[in-house]
């Protein structure tokens, strides 16, 4: 006999696989950083000065897991992929240190940071440009405890086989104990949130069909096919 009961069906914990093991990570929130690599920000118009970091939000069922389609996304013709290093959050807090950040590093994993290129904006909320459907494909998430911190080594994407995006984490104009750190003065983090840290230069377009496969070294792989619009 259940206690509570809910009106409507319960929506489906949104959650990651772990590398090696079948419980899975489940997700709580997804926060992104903007701008992060200075390659990136010259890429997109932007000048390199140390600006206090962009975030944003997706929502949580934005995730997908390894080797999904993910559909062209509706009304843009510029879907883009932006690799990224995810960072998996064990427990949180406010006004988090940067020293005592990546005690709340469950692991790390590969991300895509999928965006409505032609609808973003200055000025414009990112919401539709950003935290749509699908926007978040992840790999399988890798314990600290198996792979250690990551701090820097190859971030690589490649479309069809051709190398797109190929930086190192090393490049990071805003670390992850600072992203951590920076973003606990704004939110309560909690077990279960996942932070995705920016994009290196080389975004680009998709294209229906396409196969994209991210990769980090001491990482697991992301593989992601973009399908059809959906009809
Ligand atoms: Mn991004």
């Amino acid at each position: 006999m259940a206690s509570s009961q809910y009106v409507i069906e319960a929506p489906e914990q949104p959650s990651l696989a772990v590398a090696g093991q079948d419980d899975r990570f489940p997700v709580r929130r997804i926060y992104c950083v903007g701008r992060n690599y200075v390659a990136h920000v010259r890429e997109m118009g932007g000048n390199e000065e140390r600006d206090p970091p962009i975030f944003f939000q997706k929502p949580a069922d934005a995730i997908v897991g390894d080797n999904a389609t993910v559909p062209y996304a509706t009304i843009t013709e510029n879907f883009h992929h932006e690799m990224e290093l995810v960072v998996a959050l064990k427990s949180g807090g406010y006004n988090i240190s940067e020293a005592r950040a990546l005690d709340h590093v469950y692991g790390y994993g590969v991300g895509l940071d999928m965006t409505r290129r032609d609808i973003q904006g200055d000025g414009k909320p990112w919401e539709i440009a950003k935290s749509f459907d699908q926007s978040c494909p992840c790999g399988p998430l890798s314990p600290v405890e198996k792979v250690g911190h990551i701090s820097s080594g190859r971030i690589s994407l490649t479309v069809n086989g051709e190398t797109r995006q190929d930086s190192d984490i090393d490049l990071l104009i805003w670390k992850v104990p600072e992203i951590i750190a920076t973003l606990s003065t704004y939110f309560e983090l909690k077990a279960g949130d996942i932070i995705l840290t920016g994009t290196p230069h080389g975004v680009g377009p998709v294209q229906p069909g396409d196969v994209l496969v991210g990769r980090i070294d001491g990482l697991e792989p992301l593989t992601v096919k973009i399908g059809p619009r959906p009809a």
